[in-house]
């Protein structure tokens, strides 16, 4: 664990005590939560490789997930510039941080559930998940999807066809519009068959090292 290394004396704990620690999923980079850590809570963070933090309310440590199940394993801790805030990141047990139920504790905006922005090729999936799953009229996704893996499959063929060409070409404009049709294609034929795109990410991320 490479965040075993972080230098918890020089982290700069305000006049009660405490730092802010901004928590992210791993896999897509959605910030899941915030809380707030003391010097001993962030010791038992980087022994336990568990998220512990300081309950101002309650004026006790907290294990994050340790009555709702819901806990959080330290992929990486990283502090800032001034070293007075802690970003902390995390594989979510449950796909949940919020004691709401809700995958963020950042998911209002102006009084609507709206989940917070994750990475790019996550937010394209979950917009092809919306074209399958609700009707949708002149939508090329829809068309795609309603054609099945006859008309999916064919297009990833192509596409993936059209990057090959673009690598000998060695274009790099084309590379990546060619690179961005086969990732939207092949996102369509993960949709179409209803596995979950973390599930690809968690493969990518397990075949690290
Ligand atoms: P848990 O740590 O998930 O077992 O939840 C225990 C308690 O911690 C909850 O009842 C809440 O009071 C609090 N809590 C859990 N998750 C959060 C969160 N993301 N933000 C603030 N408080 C939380
Ligand atoms: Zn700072
Ligand atoms: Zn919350
Ligand atoms: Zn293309």
């Amino acid at each position: 664990l490479s965040s075993r290394s972080i230098p918890v004396e020089t982290i700069k704990y305000d006049d009660r005590g405490l730092v802010p620690a901004i928590v992210q999923d791993y896999l897509d980079g959605t910030v899941l939560m915030m809380a707030w850590m003391n010097h001993d809570a962030l010791q038992k963070t980087l022994e336990t490789g568990t998220t512990w933090f300081w309950s101002r309310s309650r004026q006790a440590f907290w294990n994050k997930g340790a009555t709702s199940g819901h806990t959080q394993t330290v992929k990486a801790i990283r502090y800032d510039c001034d070293s007075d805030a802690l970003l902390v990141t995390v594989e979510q047990r449950g796909d949940i941080a919020c004691h709401t139920g809700e995958r963020s504790c950042f998911h209002q905006v102006n009084g609507s559930i709206t989940p917070p922005p994750a990475d790019t090729l996550s937010q394209v999936f979950s917009v092809i998940c919306d074209r399958r799953d609700t009707p949708s009229e002149g939508s090329y996704t829809r068309t795609l999807l309603d054609g099945g893996d006859n008309k999916i499959l064919k297009k990833i063929g192509e596409e993936a066809a059209e990057v090959v060409m673009a690598c000998k070409d060695d274009d790099a404009a084309a590379i990546a519009g060619e690179a961005a049709d086969l990732f939207y294609h092949t996102l369509v034929a993960i949709a179409h068959h209803h596995v979950d795109l973390k599930a690809v990410y968690r493969k990518l991320q397990d075949r690290r090292r």
